[in-house]
């Protein structure tokens, strides 16, 4: 393995998340990069990073890792203030938060929610506590849920605006002298030090499902997600809702937009919403808070996670060569830990 301070130049296959969240952290060394996408400037991002709501949810999610994955969110959540501020001192600020996160259930659905909460906090590495709100700290917390009788904070949570995200990072990396941004570029082969031949001292393939001819086990998982215009909400941190099918979130972003999702379904189908989707998350969000009744719709999104065998990221280190992938529904909570992990492999 070469040592991080002698890579000049480096190439990345797929401008999305990953991608990105890595060519910051390489600028910032003053490493030359090379950013190969297949997508032009002049469409909405295909990124899953951009269909993604952006959660951090490290809590909520432990049921689905274990205590070492559940510390690369917790680390993911320390270093993203870092990236940020620096995004911030160069003119792109982008909105994030992490003031913890509500998770409620309807009647019909507490007995769901008590499970939920009984084995998260049997899973909780120690030193971390999660608070059980009764209808006073609701109502202190967001106190537009005061007609919620139960609840859960769930602590230190929160969220990256990834429309927000996408934008500013690019208009970062495109403006920086270090980077070459070809887009409209689809990458047939990613090898050792190589994309589609030309040469670097070290290479990234960070296509996520565009890497399915070199990862095996690589599939994708459909989610949907609304983007609603509501003023008259006034939600200030993520909110969950029990549901049988899904975990449904809404995620609060800047002058009354909130991002609701999403679902989850084992299909690399990327066609419009369903009607079954669109009435099960529009019910729940109507359930949560009634000022959503009057909501506008102002764009509904679909995209596929990209998901390994084991539903666990990896990073795969090669001669001259690394692949990211397999980050699944947990893109925005692991990308800033999985790039340091992967670059310290490297050094
Ligand atoms: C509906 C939904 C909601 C989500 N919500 C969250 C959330 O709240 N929190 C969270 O942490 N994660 C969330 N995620 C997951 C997160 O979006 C993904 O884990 C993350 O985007 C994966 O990052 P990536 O860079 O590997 O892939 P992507 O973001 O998909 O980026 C891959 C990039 O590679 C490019 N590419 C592909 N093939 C080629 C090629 N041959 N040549 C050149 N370029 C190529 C693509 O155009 C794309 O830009 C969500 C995902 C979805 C779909």
């Amino acid at each position: 393995m070469p040592d991080l301070s002698s890579l000049k130049t480096v190439g990345i296959a797929g401008a999305g998340l990953v991608g990105r969240v890595l060519a910051l952290n390489l600028i910032q060394r003053g490493i030359h990069v090379t950013l190969y996408e297949k997508d032009s400037a002049n469409t909405p991002p295909n990124a899953a990073g951009y269909t993604a709501a952006g959660m951090l949810a490290p809590f909520a999610e432990l049921e689905l890792m274990d205590a070492d994955l559940f510390q690369l969110g917790v680390r993911s959540i320390e270093l993203w203030p870092n990236l940020l501020n620096w995004m911030a001192e160069q003119d792109c600020a982008v909105d994030f938060q992490h003031r913890g996160s509500l998770i409620l259930a309807h009647n019909n659905d507490r007995a769901d929610l008590h499970h939920f909460m009984r084995q998260l906090t049997h899973k909780l590495p120690d030193g971390y506590q999660v608070e059980q709100l009764n209808n006073a700290r609701i109502s202190e917390l967001e106190p537009e849920l005061a007609h919620h009788h139960q609840a859960w904070w769930l602590p230190i949570e929160g969220q990256v605006d990834s429309t927000q995200f996408f934008a500013q990072s690019e208009r970062l990396l495109k403006n920086q002298w270090l980077v070459d941004w070809r887009e409209n570029q689809t990458v047939e082969k990613v090898e050792n030090h190589q994309i589609d031949g030309q040469a670097f001292d070290w290479v990234f393939d960070c296509r996520g499902l565009g890497a399915k001819t070199d990862i095996k086990d690589l599939r994708g998982v459909r989610g949907e997600v609304f983007w609603l215009d509501a003023r008259e909400v006034k939600l200030s941190r993520p909110v969950r809702l029990m549901h049988p099918r899904y975990r449904i979130y809404i995620v609060p972003r800047a002058d009354g937009r909130y991002v609701i999702g999403a679902s989850e379904i084992e299909s690399e189908d990327r066609s419009p919403m369903s009607v079954r989707s669109s009435l099960e998350l529009l019910s729940a969000v109507y359930s949560v808070h009634p000022g959503f009744a009057e909501a506008r719709i102002v764009n509904q999104l679909t995209n596929c996670r990209p998901a390994l065998g084991d539903n666990l990221p990896r990073i795969e280190q090669l001669d001259g060569l690394t692949r990211i992938n397999g980050l699944y529904r947990h893109g925005y909570l692991f990308s800033p830990a999985i790039v340091e992990k992967a670059l310290a492999q490297l050094a």
